[in-house]
């Protein structure tokens, strides 16, 4: 069976999702877009600059007024398409920080959307009305740092992006995305009693709290191996990667090695492994 490219779905009232034709290892089936609101809308994911999903997405909107396009985090396959909606719905772009990343450079990153200016951002706890609702800004730094979720109130609904999703775990690659942050953002989500989840990426996720707290064993685990496995001796990442995830897609080792990263930063601000050369060892004991 296809994806339902183009096809707007209702997922339940004042609530549908318009699926991107930019499928890839990373974004599963492409990029999911969602309209809020029923007599007014809001945009949240534009997602990547392509013709034919903004055509969906006026068709979709069908000329009523959109309130806001909303952008949960500044990777390409999320917000490019923000400025060009805007243009064609005269709508203002709400929502998360813009990033500079250098275009070389140790902070280079290539997958960040360079060209994102929001006419407002949210902060933590900030909301803004659509259509006599109220969407709230959920910051959830980790998988980036300007990372927010969005919380429809009232109805138990989160636009969760790629903070959290149902098909795969999120990247987290440093020096931009942070595991720590990563972490906090997952409790701060566990604390939370949503009905459902909207990804970016994937299925709605009908059980959240199982889902959450499976992530954060997931990630405990992963933890734990790394420690386990340099431990035993010093290893780069590379031969981490190759221990820890067996059979992996080629396409994600340069993911799986961040995220080892990730995780290896952060058992070093806890003072827990220490880097020798090109190998990371447990820290030695004073
Ligand atoms: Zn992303």
């Amino acid at each position: 069976m296809g994806a339902p490219y183009a096809t707007l779905e209702q997922m339940e009232p004042g609530i549908a999702r318009l699926l991107a034709h930019n499928p890839s290892p990373f974004t599963f089936t492409g990029t999911q877009s969602y309209l809020v609101g029923t007599s007014e809308v809001a945009v949240i994911d534009p997602g990547p600059d392509l013709h034919e999903h903004l055509d969906a997405l006026e068709a979709a909107i069908a000329g009523r007024t959109v309130a806001a396009i909303l952008c949960t985090h500044t990777h390409r396959d999320h917000s490019p398409g923000a400025s060009p909606l805007a243009s064609r719905t005269g709508a203002p772009i709400i929502g998360c920080a813009p990033l500079s990343m250098e275009t070389v450079g140790p902070r280079a990153d290539a997958s960040f959307d360079p060209d994102y200016m929001p006419d407002r951002v949210l902060e933590d706890g900030e909301s803004i009305n659509i259509d006599g609702l109220k969407l709230t800004a959920v910051a959830t730094p980790g998988h980036t740092s300007n990372h927010l979720c969005f919380a429809l109130e009232d109805s138990g609904a989160l636009f969760t992006g790629d903070h959290v999703m149902g098909w795969s775990t999120t990247v987290v690659i440093p020096p931009d995305g942070d595991m720590a942050a990563y972490m906090a953002s997952l409790e701060k989500l566990r604390q939370r009693e949503d009905r459902i989840y909207y990804p970016a990426h994937g299925p709605a996720v009908t059980k959240p709290a199982q889902l959450v707290r499976g992530l954060i064993g997931h990630r405990m685990q992963r933890e734990k191996q790394i420690l386990r496995l340099v431990g035993e001796q010093p290893r780069s990442i590379p031969d981490i990667v190759a221990r820890a995830y067996p059979g992996i897609d080629r396409r994600l080792t340069g993911a799986a090695g961040a995220s080892v990263h990730a995780h290896l930063l952060d058992l070093h601000a806890r003072g827990l492994v220490q880097l020798e050369g090109e190998q990371w060892a447990p820290s030695k004991a004073e």
